[in-house]
């Protein structure tokens, strides 16, 4: 069988999302206000280094003011929650990114509970999580919003489609049947403890892999027609990228399939952006500088 699969393409999906961003700094810039983000690097984990040097080099062709506040791994907690207290409180920077994973030692959660939820464009403060799930205005989850926006910006509609989410972590699983939900989804989690893997993602419309397994998700389980969104990044044995999907096996039964690398990863770098200029508008009160200027995941 031979594929029949469309490509979503997260590349240039990414692009357009980044242009309607550069569009919003220009309409903030106009008012006198220019967005800024600061993401904090603990350490040396060359993945880190790589995604923050991706994220740097959007957020500067986007027009927003970047920088990186690079710390060494024998940062103690005290210290590195000082540098987050000072840029919660600087008036430029609008929005702060604590590159995940910390070195050993570090307790992520307490870092991330001091950021001011106003400025977290990683959307994990316990007050962006509850609002999410509550349903009140507040910054979604990078990864997550990317999913929804390359669906949006594809016409796709998720009212009554039975969503599978294969992955329940904070970062990508949960926030995404959130966002899945509030567009009406039917939503089924998947988990390490699941019983019938394929035969839940075998009942998916949307089936979205975030797991962190190489091919873990076999073509064979994948419902013919679906769309299937795979968030997984994993090393495979040659080297290359590969996602959590075996994509030649899935793209012969989907009607559309994200690919590893160039799916869902740039979506990911774009919400970022667009997290931030937000953040930006909603602390400087113009909001309203960003009407009819599209970006549409802010209204989840
Ligand atoms: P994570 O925190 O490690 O969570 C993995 C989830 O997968 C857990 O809920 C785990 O279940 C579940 N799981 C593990 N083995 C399973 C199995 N055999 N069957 C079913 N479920 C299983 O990972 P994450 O942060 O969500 O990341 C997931 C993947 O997405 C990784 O490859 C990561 O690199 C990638 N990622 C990509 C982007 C991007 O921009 N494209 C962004 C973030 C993450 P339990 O809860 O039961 O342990």
């Amino acid at each position: 069988m031979s594929q029949t699969a469309r490509i979503l393409d997260g590349k240039a999906t990414a692009k357009a999302v980044r242009e309607d961003v550069a569009a919003r700094v220009a309409a903030l810039v106009d008012k006198g206000v220019r967005p800024g983000l600061r993401v904090v690097l603990v350490g040396e984990d060359p993945a880190s280094q790589v995604y923050v040097r991706n994220k740097d080099r959007a957020a500067t062709e986007a027009g927003i003011d970047v920088d990186t506040v690079r710390l060494p791994a024998t940062t103690s907690q005290a210290d590195l929650e000082a540098v987050v207290a000072g840029l919660n409180a600087d008036d430029a920077v609008h929005g702060i990114l604590v590159q995940l994973p910390l070195p050993d030692g570090l307790d992520e959660q307490a870092v991330v509970e001091t950021l001011d939820p106003n400025k977290d464009v990683d959307g994990l403060h316990p007050d962006n999580v509850a609002a999410l799930v509550q349903g009140r205005p507040g910054l979604v989850p990078c990864t997550p919003a990317g999913c929804i926006e390359l669906l949006d910006r594809d016409g796709f509609d998720l009212e009554g489609r039975h969503v599978v989410v294969v992955g329940r972590s904070q970062l990508v699983g949960k926030p995404l049947a959130q966002l899945a939900l509030a567009r009406n989804a039917t939503v089924t989690m998947c988990h390490s403890r699941t019983r019938d893997l394929d035969a839940h993602c075998g009942r998916a419309d949307v089936l979205v892999a975030a797991v962190g397994r190489a091919k873990l998700i076999q073509g064979a389980w994948v419902r013919p027609g679906a769309v299937v969104l795979d968030v997984g990044i994993n090393r495979g044995e040659d080297g290359k990228l590969v996602g959590d999907v075996d994509f030649e096996g899935a793209a012969q039964k989907a009607s559309a399939i994200t690919p590893v690398p160039g799916g869902i990863g740039p979506m990911t770098i774009a919400m970022l952006l667009a997290n931030t200029v937000l953040a930006a508008a909603r602390q400087t009160g113009l909001e309203a500088a960003l009407e009819g200027v599209p970006v549409t995941s802010d209204a989840s």
